[in-house]
C-alpha cells in the first residue's frame, strides 16, 4: 500500500514516521506527478493558508480535488480537515470544498488553544485516544453525508467521516497512538 503525505508545509514527517511504524509505504507529495499510484493521501496540520497557496501554486487544489472525485481516500487533520471542508468563513484561498462540514479556524479561544485530551472514539474501540489539539478547528456544522466519529465532553464533533474521507481537528501523528492512522489505511483497504 503505498500513501503519500502532501508535503507542503506543516506535520507532514511526522505523519511519513506513523505509516512507516504501519508497516506501508509513505511518500511526501509536493506536486501532481507526486499523486500517481497512490491508494490514500493525508493532508497534515499546519497553517492552512500556507498549504492551500502552495497547493494553488504547484496546481496540486484541482488535482487533488479530482482525484477524490475519482474515489481517492483521504484524511485531513488539522489545517488539513480545514482544507477539505465545505466551508470556513474567513479561511483563504477557498477550501477544497468536498467534505460536507463547515469549520471554523482558531475555535478554541487563547485559554485552550492548545490541549491534549482523553478522547472517547468508539470506531477505534475502548481505549479512549490522546487527542492533541494546537489552534485547532471546530466543527460547526455536519451535513448529509458526513457522521461524526467523536466529540468533545460540550458535544462540539472533532472527527467525521464521510465515505472515503476522514478529518480530525487534533494531530494523532504527535503521539505514540497509532489507532485512527489504522484507521485510515483500514478505509483505504476497504476494510471499514
Ligand atoms: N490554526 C491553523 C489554521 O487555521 C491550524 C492549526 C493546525 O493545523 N494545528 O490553519
Amino acid at each position: 500500500m503505498r500513501i503519500g503525505v502532501l508535503a507542503a508545509q506543516g506535520a507532514f514527517a511526522e505523519h511519513i514516521s506513523a505509516l512507516k511504524k504501519l508497516g506501508v509505504e509513505a511518500l511526501p507529495v509536493r506536486v501532481p506527478k507526486e499523486l500517481e499510484g497512490l491508494d490514500g493521501l493525508i493532508i497534515p496540520g499546519g497553517e492552512s493558508t500556507a498549504i492551500s497557496l502552495r497547493m494553488l501554486d504547484n496546481n496540486l487544489s484541482r488535482e487533488i480535488a479530482e482525484r477524490i472525485g475519482e474515489g481517492l481516500p483521504v484524511w485531513g487533520t488539522c489545517a488539513g480537515m480545514i482544507l477539505l471542508a465545505k466551508g470556513s468563513p474567513g479561511a483563504y484561498p477557498e477550501p477544497l470544498g468536498l467534505l460536507e462540514i463547515t469549520v471554523r479556524r482558531n475555535a478554541f479561544g487563547r485559554q485552550r488553544e492548545s490541549f491534549e485530551t482523553e478522547l472517547a472514539v468508539p470506531a477505534l474501540g475502548e481505549k479512549p485516544f490522546p487527542a492533541v489539539f494546537i489552534r485547532a478547528p471546530s466543527i460547526e456544522q455536519v451535513n448529509g453525508k458526513a457522521e461524526v466519529l467523536a466529540r468533545l465532553p460540550d458535544g462540539t464533533p472533532v472527527a467525521v467521516r464521510q465515505g472515503k474521507l476522514l478529518a480530525t481537528a487534533f494531530h494523532p501523528e504527535l503521539t505514540e497512538d497509532l489507532r485512527f492512522h489504522q484507521y485510515f489505511l483500514d478505509i483505504v483497504a476497504d476494510k471499514r
